[in-house]
């Protein structure tokens, strides 16, 4: 199964990701992690991406489509994959479409803006895995502590109030528009998101049939 996980920031499409890819077996692809690994090592490429990351703009097209080129290229994509994060341009969505990749279903998760802006506040990833977590929807075991690799839960920098506007703007005027792309395409399917993350599981998985 290929699948496109679509939805402003903070809607819920990671930790939605993370949770079909252990259900369907198929890794998650997170755009916004890969650059953010990228960041940490200071690879030419996390330098360049790291300004507009921080400011809540989008990095330049022709770099997040090359990460996406090669990474899809691994052997553990071959049974299917589900981006998350990718692609949030028009042109990201084309490069796709011209790398010959068959998307079976794009997973639109609407959340209102206002709900988003009250989530964000709250959103703590792991420093050492970029796992995500929630101060109230979705608690880790110890406060503070990665569930998984006991790594340290921090805020984001692009999760400050101001960044998120921004944030919220870029996703209305250049990620939006993709649902009537993928509409065209018969791809999409549009789950409400609830406030409760196995809520929204179950409307996500009866979404795409599984
Ligand atoms: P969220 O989904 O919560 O916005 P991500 O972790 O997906 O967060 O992305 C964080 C940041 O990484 C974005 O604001 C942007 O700067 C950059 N980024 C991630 N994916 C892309 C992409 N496909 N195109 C351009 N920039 C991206
Ligand atoms: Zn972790």
């Amino acid at each position: 199964m290929k699948l496109i996980m679509l939805g402003a920031p903070g809607a819920g499409k990671g930790t939605q990701a993370e949770i079909l890819s252990e259900r369907l077996s198929i890794p998650t692809i997170s755009t916004g992690n890969i650059i953010r690994e990228a960041l940490k090592s200071g690879t030419e490429m996390g330098v360049r991406a790291k300004s507009y990351m921080e400011q809540g703009k989008l990095v330049p097209d022709e770099v997040v489509i090359g990460i996406i080129r090669e990474r899809l290229a691994k052997d553990d994509c071959k049974n299917g994959f589900i981006l998350d994060g990718f692609p949030r341009t028009i042109p990201q969505a084309e490069a796709l479409d011209n790398m010959g990749i068959a998307i079976d279903f794009v997973i639109d998760l609407e959340v209102s803006d206002e709900t988003i802006v009250q989530r964000m506040s709250g959103r703590r990833v792991c420093e050492a895995c970029g796992a995500s977590y929630h101060l109230l929807f979705k608690k880790s075991a110890v406060e503070g502590v990665c569930d998984k690799c006991s790594g340290t839960l921090v805020q984001r920098k692009d999760d400050h109030p101001d960044t998120v506007k921004e944030r919220l703007k870029v996703y209305h005027e250049q990620t939006e528009p993709l649902k009537a792309y993928y509409e065209k395409q018969g791809k999409l399917v549009v789950v409400q998101g609830q406030n409760d993350v196995e809520d929204t599981t179950r409307l996500t998985l009866a979404s795409i049939g599984a």
